[in-house]
């Protein structure tokens, strides 16, 4: 169950032979580095832990994993970039903290990279990716959760300037961020045009920052509420241009549902290593209960769960390192991840009996960490519209003034 590079089915086997050389060799160091330094999850936020996590992963290259080098990233491609996430998720058991890397480069960071100005990727980036400074996305507002569009938060012009008022929900990163992605509405009731990115910085005087959540999962992973009143942000802190928030955000889900989710494999690799060492070492009946079909049945399951979401992540990352604009195959990959993610956690907590009720143990940690994944970057529900609507199967006829819509699709979160 390792992963290697190079072989006919290997879903990385189209990475140049240096350049897969190169990523096996980082994704071992990451490996070893999340053994090593992010072996445990804090039981609630300490921020210096946090902040000290951060600044080691920065050295490791992984918070600048996909920005080119020439603004201090380490330069890799999506499917290099998801092989060392998985090295990530499967070293450390804090998936949370992975998750949390993977959000501030793919949801605020890379949105910098693609839609950003020269000048705003030099005063940005260096320190996004050294690890001094961390990066949030915000789009989700308390009313506005799938329906993006729907959002409230608004940003009037006044000369050289924005002013951003509106509330933000569910913000990863929140409590420690230097740096918010913001999405406001420019042009209210515009439609796919009516949002704006803003890069807003945290110490902006009217930005606050709500007490972290307490989750069931990912608790190695700040999220916090965010209010904007009557914050003015310089014009040239906008992303992209006036009106192309849902271009900015609809890139940056791309990356999201890939990448991101690449987390998950790696945990779900070490948690389907484990449970087969277990179901091997438990005795019952005299034997090991991994002889039973019923048993070994469910571990040949979570691995084809487990191998087929995989298959379809990396088809994914290699569509997006080719520029695919193609977002079925990241909506498969998030949707196949997740769901495989929360199989594999249920199955595991079954096969370790009363010991996988116990808190702390791998099983019941990944089942927790993987709820959370059916809903971020768009619930799952959201991912199969957005698949039926490219089969062209969009159920009811559409009023008239929605059709202009329908041919910008909505940018559901
Ligand atoms: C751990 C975590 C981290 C997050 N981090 C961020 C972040 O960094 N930045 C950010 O902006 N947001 C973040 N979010 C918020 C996330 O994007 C939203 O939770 C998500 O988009 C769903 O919105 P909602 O929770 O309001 O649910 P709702 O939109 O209210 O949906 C509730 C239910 O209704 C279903 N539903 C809604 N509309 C439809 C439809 N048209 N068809 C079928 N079913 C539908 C949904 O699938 C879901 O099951 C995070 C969420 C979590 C759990």
């Amino acid at each position: 169950m390792t992963f290697t590079f190079g072989t006919d089915d290997d879903p990385a086997a189209d990475i140049k032979t240096t350049e897969a050389t190169e990523t096996a060799e980082m994704c071992r160091a990451v490996e070893r580095f999340a053994r090593r330094e992010l072996g445990f999850v804090p039981p609630s936020l300490d921020r210096d832990e946090f902040r000290r996590r951060w600044l080691l992963a920065g050295r490791q290259g992984l918070v600048g994993s996909v920005v080119p080098e020439a603004y201090g990233g380490s330069g890799l491609d999506a499917v290099s970039a998801a092989a060392v996430l998985e090295a990530l998720g499967y070293g450390s058991p804090d998936t949370g903290f992975a998750f949390s890397v993977a959000a501030h480069l793919f949801a605020a960071v890379m949105p910098v990279v693609e839609f950003g100005t020269e000048e705003q990727k030099r005063r940005w980036l260096p320190a996004l990716c050294s690890g001094e400074r961390i990066a949030a996305h915000g789009i989700t507002e308390p009313e506005a959760g799938s329906d993006t569009l729907a959002l409230r938060t608004r940003a009037v012009r006044e000369g050289d300037h924005y002013v951003l008022d509106g509330a933000k929900a569910f913000t990863t990163n929140a409590p420690v961020a230097d740096v918010f992605v913001v999405q406001a509405a420019t042009a209210p009731g515009g439609g796919y045009f009516g949002l704006t990115a803003f890069v807003v910085e945290a110490d902006t005087p009217g930005l606050t920052v709500g007490p972290p959540y307490d989750k069931v999962g990912l608790r190695g992973s700040p999220t916090a509420d965010v209010r904007l009143d009557g914050c003015v942000v310089p014009a040239s802190h906008v992303l992209g241009a006036e009106g192309a928030g849902a271009a900015v955000f609809a890139g940056s889900m791309k990356w999201e549902r890939t990448c991101l989710f690449a987390v998950y494999l790696g945990a779900m690799r070490r948690v389907l290593e484990s449970t087969v060492a277990y179901v091997k070492e438990r005795e019952q009946f005299g034997v090991p209960i991994g002889g039973f079909q019923a048993v070994s049945h469910r571990v040949v399951d979570m691995t084809l769960a487990l191998e087929s979401a995989r298959l379809l992540l990396y088809k994914a990352a290699r569509g997006l390192a080719r520029g695919s604009e193609d977002e079925v195959a990241p909506a498969l990959a998030k949707l196949a991840v997740s769901e495989a993610a929360v199989r594999i956690g249920l199955d595991a907590v079954q096969l370790r009996g009363a010991l996988g009720v116990l808190t702390g143990g791998d099983a019941e940690a990944l089942l927790r960490d993987a709820l959370p994944s059916r809903i971020f970057s768009g619930t799952n529900e959201i991912q199969k519209n957005n698949i039926a609507r490219a089969l062209g199967l969009g159920g009811t006829r559409r009023p008239a003034r929605r059709r202009r819509r329908a041919q910008n699709p909505p940018p559901t979160s």
